[in-house]
């Protein structure tokens, strides 16, 4: 969606306004309630993955989904639940037990207990045909989403991190799920081997070409006992710094913003045993809100750009209070910069951002 001034009849005190999104949510039910089977249906070992670590969960498939359908005979009814079943390659997964999987969720689902389901997986596991069989598996199942850990699109990335497949053939796992009737959802690693800020808004740009219905972008880290931490040991290997991830993270999120397409993560999400074993990679607390400001600020500044002229007042909705500013209000001189002092933004219940011109004096 691009930045249109628009001229509204609501708003006549003002001389010119620009309407335009800073993002959106993408809200199935009321929780998620994930299913991780780290590792398993995985082809190796990517040099990154540290799964195990990252759900804090074991590699028993049978028993972490007995332990779903535990918490899903214990969750009230009135709570909607989507189930998603991460941390490995869904689709490769022996047929039995991905069928006692589906079947779980199915289950659930008929009793009204689940409203929808997603699973992960690889573009390149997705198998042959249009649809192939174990997408109309899925499809026929009634799962809705399927996330692919695409990483990146490039060839040379692709190639240094052992992923077994190229850009050519991470865009035909792409088009191959809404192919299958299903929802397509594109995971990409900025910052690991061969993906420079360049290369990562790239394939930004061409994941957002796909029109998924959300992307995750996960900044790449090191945590010990990878073949990535080898490589960092040796010095072959050094990820992106904080700085470099927050510009270009915040500058692919203000692309998806632009384009309309929800960013459903933007960091590894906290887990005690993962950052325990963390050695090196940009990892701070508040990693999503400094990226979201950093969309926010380019944002506006484009927006204003497009209006012309110095700007009169910014609306905002409400969520953007808490970060907007940065890290102990890092940003504020570059937002007085803009000439959006504090008195000059309001905060609303809207959805979208407005940007008004100086009030109309006539
Ligand atoms: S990145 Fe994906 S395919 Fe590779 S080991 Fe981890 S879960 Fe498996």
């Amino acid at each position: 969606m691009s930045v249109m001034p628009l001229f509204s009849p609501f708003a006549p005190h003002f001389s010119r306004e620009a309407v335009f999104p800073v993002g959106s949510r993408l809200r199935r039910a009321d929780r998620i309630l994930p299913v991780f089977l780290p590792f398993a249906g995985c082809p190796g070992r990517c040099v990154f993955c540290a799964q195990d670590r990252q759900t804090g969960s074991g590699g028993d498939v049978d028993g972490n989904l007995r332990a779903a359908a535990a918490l899903l005979d214990e969750i009230r009814p009135e709570q909607s639940i989507e189930l998603a079943f991460y941390g490995g390659t869904f689709t490769a997964l022996p047929a039995e037990q991905r069928k006692k999987a589906l079947a779980l969720y199915t289950r659930y689902r008929s009793s009204g207990k689940v409203n929808c389901g997603r699973c992960s997986t690889r573009p390149d596991a997705l198998g042959a045909g249009t649809p192939s069989a174990v997408l109309r598996e899925l499809a026929e199942a009634g799962l809705d989403l399927v996330e692919l850990g695409v990483q990146s699109f490039s060839d040379t990335a692709l190639h240094l991190a052992r992923r077994g497949y190229d850009g050519t053939g991470a865009e035909a796992g792409c088009r191959a799920v809404p192919a299958a009737g299903l929802k397509l959802g594109i995971q990409l690693l900025p910052g690991m081997p061969g993906v420079t800020p360049e290369v990562f808004l790239h394939d930004v740009d061409r994941a957002l070409e796909l029109r998924p219905a959300c992307l995750r972008f996960y900044p790449c880290l090191v945590p010990e006992g990878t073949e990535l931490a080898g490589m960092w040991r040796a010095g072959n290997y050094a990820p992106w710094t904080e700085e470099k991830t927050v510009a270009a993270l915040g500058e692919g999120l203000r692309r998806a913003w632009e384009a309309g397409v929800p960013v459903i993560r933007l960091a590894v999400a906290p887990e005690p045993v993962f950052d325990t074993a963390l050695l090196a990679g940009p990892r701070h607390p508040a990693l999503g809100g400094l990226i979201r400001a950093e969309a926010l600020l380019r944002t506006t500044e484009r927006a204003l750009r497009r209006l012309g002229g110095a700007p009169g007042r910014l609306y905002l909705p409400r969520a953007c209070q808490g970060y907007m500013y940065g890290h102990k209000g890092a940003l504020r001189a570059r937002w007085a910069a803009l000439g959006l002092p504090p008195e000059r933004i309001v905060f609303t219940a809207g959805e979208d951002a407005r940007l008004c011109g100086p009030p109309e004096t006539h």
